[in-house]
């Protein structure tokens, strides 16, 4: 690792970053990667590259060769000039995360976790986690020959387990109150020596700087006004404004945008901390959202995302059941097809178009954070229109449709 300090997030304390730490032991706050403050990309070709290749003067390893990289990130950017056009925005862009290698953001972070774990000589790796997370930290794993223990709850059904299990790590189903688990999980690992790379421990964060990085570079160092987030744990909107902030360090850009945290109103726990200008999240009672992937009532980040949104003068706004299902599909006439959480971040900007946040002459950038085939059963929610025919009025059926 390079010479650089964890700090909490909070009070500041300074922790060692050849430990495996994830909170402050004084204010339970999470733990944060020190700033970096210059750098340079590396340029070359990025087909050969990857991403902590190209950006390895903004990580905090030396290099990435612990890593069997399977092509996480270096995914496309894409501009709506439909959706741009029907909300009177000067640019709507898709930060598309489906393209990576098991389809969401989490690859970012968890092989950058992982490079962590190799350099510090961790042999077992595991997460809590009942959806992307899991799929990403079994798939890592599995390729790079660890152990891997995935803690799911027990009422998962079979159909989000298999998409799992097919990666053969350690499947537990936990019989228990799962939201206590993501600290429980952290004692099993110091005591058993496992890497628990949950939702936000540092090195999660600094994968999904990269985020953040790529952007800059898609658009020409010219940054939007916006950037939207889909937002539970809290670990990704971290990573990604940290990712600018050191980029602006180094001067590669002139500022930084500001990050819109996108909840589910069915569990937007950071949303109401946010509109009560409380300094605090409190847990959600009785969470309830298609949104599945962003469903946590009590956001581990949740206070240091509070923290960074005032610094950012960024905000927090969480879009009703049918917003959600209403994005889905106007992303999916730009080609995008993108789980119900994903959707949550255009549903969020169609909302705040109406009011006075994002004008007409803003540019904003959604993170499309995970892939719809994930949750095939929201579908029935969608009109989905088929046409009958047969041999005898086939044609005539079409020739009618192209009318
Ligand atoms: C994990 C996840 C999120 C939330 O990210 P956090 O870092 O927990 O805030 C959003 N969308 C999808 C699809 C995810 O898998
Ligand atoms: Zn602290």
């Amino acid at each position: 690792m390079k010479e650089l300090k964890l700090f909490c997030t909070h009070c500041k304390k300074e922790f060692e970053i050849e430990e495996f730490l994830v909170r402050c032991d004084i204010c339970n706050e999470p733990l944060e990667v020190e700033e970096i403050k210059y750098g340079n990309i590396h340029e070359g070709n990025s087909l050969k590259q990857n991403i902590f290749e190209r950006y390895q003067e903004f990580m905090p390893f030396e290099n990435g060769n612990e890593l069997i990289s399977m092509g996480e990130g270096f995914t496309p950017l894409i501009k709506s000039h439909y959706l741009a056009e029907k909300y009177s925005i000067k640019n709507i862009f898709f930060k598309n995360e489906m393209q990576n290698p098991t389809w969401s953001f989490k690859d970012r972070g968890t092989s950058a976790c992982l490079i962590h774990a190799k350099e510090l000589g961790y042999k077992k790796i595991g997460t809590v986690s009942t959806g992307n997370m899991a799929a990403s930290v079994a798939a890592y794993g599995r390729k790079n020959k660890l152990e891997t223990f995935v803690i799911i709850n027990k009422n998962m059904p079979e159909e989000k387990i298999e998409p799992i299990a097919i990666y053969e790590p350690h499947l537990i189903k936990y019989d228990g109150d799962y939201g206590n688990l993501y600290y429980k999980s952290l004692e099993i690992g110091k005591d058993n020596h496992i890497y628990f790379m949950n939702s936000d421990v540092p090195m999660r964060v600094e994968g999904s700087k990269t985020i953040a990085f790529e952007i800059c570079e898609q658009l020409d160092f010219i940054m939007p006004d916006y950037v939207v987030v889909p937002t539970s744990a809290g670990g990704n909107i971290r990573g990604i404004e940290k990712g600018f902030r050191e980029f602006k360090n180094a001067g590669l850009i002139k500022s930084i945008p500001k990050m819109i945290v996108a909840q589910a109103e069915g569990c937007s726990p950071i949303v109401k901390a946010f509109e009560n200008k409380s300094e605090r999240i409190e847990r959600f009672m009785n969470p309830r959202t298609i949104a599945h992937a962003i469903e946590n009532p009590l956001p581990p980040s949740g206070n240091q995302v509070l923290r960074m949104l005032r610094k950012n003068s960024g905000y927090a706004v969480s879009v009703s059941e049918e917003e959600i299902i209403e994005a889905q599909s106007l992303m999916a006439k730009e080609g995008i097809f993108g789980q119900p959480a994903s959707a949550v971040s255009l549903a969020v900007v169609i909302k705040i178009r109406k009011g006075e946040i994002i004008t007409s002459e803003d540019s904003v950038v959604c993170i499309v954070t995970g892939s719809g085939l994930k949750y095939t059963e929201v579908l029935k929610q969608h009109k989905i229109k088929t046409e009958k025919a047969d041999q005898m009025n086939i044609d005539r059926v079409i020739t009618e449709l192209k009318i």
